[in-house]
């Protein structure tokens, strides 16, 4: 996740969630099912800003809403990209075995071109899901959970992970990586209050992690519903309002069928329906809003957990690199 500060519901249902899930999954035997590695993407920020000042504060931040939601460092490092080098070396070798033409009709990459109005692209920004690829690569991630947006960054990381094991072998290992499956969440899309597709800190349509429950009325009091649905008494249609799509989230089944029902009859005003929504949001998000006062008000206990996630993350790296180094006999 690329440090942009502050969390919202976007992060925490299309991402944030389905992490904490994987971290937590057990075999039948009582094991983990898998080890989960969460990466700080601070170079991928500067493919669409090289504006820097601000990076340390928001991974402060950011790290401090994962640890709120349910990241436990104990089992999952938390590392930074910049901080571990051996990203921009695979990164490098990586970029050697695709073509820019496959990167530049990467649908994701066209998206944002579109959605921030840009003219122009820099050279690394082509290279967003190479670098991504790497980052995948290094823990010989096999599964990697993420929103709808970035199942065409993963294919990539599988064509380049194909094309590796292709050019070269490892004496003793054969292959060196196995091609990653992506995980996608099931509401990896959270609409913003202004009913646009997508919740973004850059559309300023967003309730934070961090909003309290009278900040999560206010906005959700603003969003955007069916406008066909004038008067209390109108009957609405849910299946185009964003209010009814994030009671699907976080309502019971039980509360969303009745919304739906009293939704189209007419029975159910658009203010109630609001604040019973606001409230199950900020239901679900007490306890993290709880946990999270009490982390950041222990930063520096933040910066030993990076601290700690990096060191544990970069022997994983070393360890994957050396074995590149051998399958290509390079050193
Ligand atoms: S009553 Fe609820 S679901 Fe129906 S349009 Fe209004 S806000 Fe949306």
């Amino acid at each position: 996740m690329r440090p942009t500060g502050k969390l919202h519901l976007g992060h925490y249902t299309g991402a944030l969630e389905n992490w904490v899930a994987r971290q937590n999954e057990l075999n039948a035997d009582g094991s983990r099912a898998f080890d989960t590695y969460f990466l700080i993407a601070d170079y991928h920020s500067l493919t669409t800003s090289l504006e820097t000042t601000d990076i340390f504060d928001f991974t402060i931040d950011m790290v401090t809403d994962w640890l709120a939601a349910g990241v436990d460092p104990e089992k999952s490092p938390v590392f930074r990209q910049s901080q571990i080098k051996q990203h921009t070396e695979l990164f490098l070798i990586c970029s050697m075995l695709i073509t820019a033409s496959r990167l530049e009709r990467n649908p994701t990459l066209k998206d944002q071109i579109r959605d921030l109005n840009m003219e122009a692209i820099s050279y690394g920004h082509l290279g967003y899901p190479v670098l991504q690829a790497a980052d995948i690569l290094l823990y010989k991630g096999n599964i990697v959970p993420v929103g709808e947006d970035q199942l065409p960054h993963v294919e990539i990381t599988r064509e380049i992970a194909r094309r590796f094991n292709k050019q070269y072998q490892h004496p003793k290992l054969g292959d060196v990586f196995e091609e990653p499956e992506p995980k996608i969440t099931k509401f990896s899309r959270l609409a913003g209050l202004d009913g646009k597709t997508k919740m973004s800190k850059s559309l300023g349509n967003t309730i934070l992690l961090s909003d309290q429950p009278e900040e999560i009325l206010q906005k959700v009091r603003k969003a955007v519903t069916d406008t066909k649905k004038i008067r209390k008494n109108d009957p609405g249609r849910p299946e185009v309002c964003t209010v009814f799509s994030y009671h699907c989230r976080f309502s019971s089944p039980d509360k969303v069928e009745e919304i739906a029902r009293d939704c189209r009859s007419g029975a159910l005003g658009c203010v109630d329906c609001k604040k019973i929504c606001s409230e199950a949001i900020a239901g679900e998000l007490a306890p993290i809003l709880e946990k999270r006062s009490d982390f950041a008000a222990q930063p520096n206990m933040v910066k030993d957990i990076l601290l700690n996630g990096e060191e544990k993350a970069r022997m994983v790296a070393e360890e994957t690199m050396k074995e590149v180094r051998e399958a290509m006999q390079i050193g």
